[in-house]
């Protein structure tokens, strides 16, 4: 039997929180919060479900949620999205990902990935006999090399992978990387997926520039989002995708067989929460309130900090400390310091290792003093 994913193994993420809980480590290696989500929305769970919506979802989703998604990207990023015919509900982020490729990329097809990049992308593409073509982006400050972007398209480039704010960095994408990508648009026929999960995690007053602020962008686009990182519910797998009309068709068709629909009282409860804008717009505030008391917190270790511009992910170089490889010291550092974070060359494709390690940062306060203390002790 031959594999069809012979390169993939248990994922980073799985194999680094299993470490923690046998070392009893503090994890700061899978992104997800270690917090409870807002109580109201815990309670218009249970409320829908007392209410009997235990049954399956149209598998677009609930009209109110589409409609409500549709209100909000309108409002945000000023692009109007038709609830009935380009907002499709997913579980969760993963999924939309998946189905967007699968819904566009056929065997030979090149797709354009940015490296390090999210680990599910090169898998979908893979599966789907797609050919993932590599490019760098530029270290140590992960932006765009939009001349290297052009070089490596061809009359194969089927699909263009973009990802801000980014994972594994944390870097966003100014106004100029979505004008760089609209003049690429306008000479080449590629479509283009925007992973946009981390859209409510931008600090210190910039803009999360959504490729849906773009007209010409949007016309060939799927736009991707997630409820868990915005609601701080990870394991409740709710997320979506935009697209126009004709590619929504397509994506629907792949959505309908994959997982037909999504958990039906979380999304009624999440269009009922969508109604209080305060809590996604207080999340860059949030998040970045995070982001500087780690930072401050590691000031006197021997990590050197890549600067963080959204996401919930830090980045830290680890030179002062060992010249191991970041896979071999991350699990150095789980067992030893009993702190787990994630090696960034699983993100590279060509196996690239800067040295360099991602911690997650969406954590309670006590939480991320905790592992200061231990971080700063080495
Ligand atoms: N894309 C990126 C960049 C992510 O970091 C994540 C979450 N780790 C996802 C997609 C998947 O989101 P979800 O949990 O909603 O499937
Ligand atoms: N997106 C999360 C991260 O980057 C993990 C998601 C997962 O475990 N699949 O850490």
């Amino acid at each position: 039997f031959q594999s069809k994913l012979p390169h993939v193994g248990t994922t980073i993420f799985s194999t680094m929180s299993q470490l923690a809980q046998q070392h009893g480590a503090i994890n700061l290696s899978q992104g997800f919060p270690d917090f409870h989500c807002p109580p109201a929305l815990v309670e218009l769970v249970s409320e829908a479900m007392r209410q009997g919506h235990n049954q399956y979802a149209p598998s677009h989703g609930i009209a109110l949620l589409r409609q409500q998604i549709s209100r909000k990207t309108e409002w945000l990023y000023g692009h109007r999205a038709n609830p009935d015919t380009e907002v499709t509900v997913t579980s969760g982020a993963t999924e939309a990902l998946f189905a967007a490729i699968a819904a566009v990329v056929h065997p030979g097809d090149e797709v354009l990935v940015q490296e390090p990049c999210y680990d599910s992308y090169v898998p979908a593409i893979e599966l789907s006999g797609g050919v993932p073509v590599f490019v760098p982006l530029t270290f140590p400050d992960y932006s765009v090399d939009w001349q290297l972007v052009e070089e490596k398209l061809s009359a194969k480039t089927r699909l263009l992978i973009i990802n801000s704010p980014h994972n594994p960095s944390g870097a966003v994408w100014q106004r100029a990387d979505l004008e760089a990508l609209a003049k690429l648009a306008d000479q080449y026929p590629f479509l283009i997926l925007s992973d946009e999960v981390y859209e409510h995690m931008v600090f210190d007053g910039q803009p999360h520039q959504s490729l849906l602020t773009v007209p010409a962008l949007a016309e060939r686009a799927f736009v991707v989002s997630s409820f868990g990182k915005t609601y701080h519910t990870t394991g409740w797998k709710v997320g979506y995708c935009l697209a126009p009309a004709a590619l929504t068709v397509e994506f629907r068709k792949v959505h309908q067989y994959l997982t037909f629909s999504t958990a039906t009282p979380f999304q009624h409860a999440i269009a009922a929460f969508l109604e209080q804008q305060e809590h996604y717009l207080a999340l860059p505030q949030f998040y970045q309130q995070k982001r500087d008391l780690f930072r401050e917190l590691l000031r006197p270790s021997k990590f050197d900090l890549l600067p963080c511009a959204g996401t919930y992910f830090q980045l830290a170089r680890y030179d002062q400390l060992s010249d191991l490889p970041d896979v071999d010291f991350s699990q150095w550092l789980t067992r030893e310091a009993g702190v787990a974070v994630i090696p960034v060359s699983v993100f590279h494709h060509d196996g690239q290792d800067h040295r360099v390690i991602r911690f997650c940062f969406a954590k309670k306060e006590e939480t991320l003093r905790a592992a200061a203390e231990r971080l700063c002790r080495l």
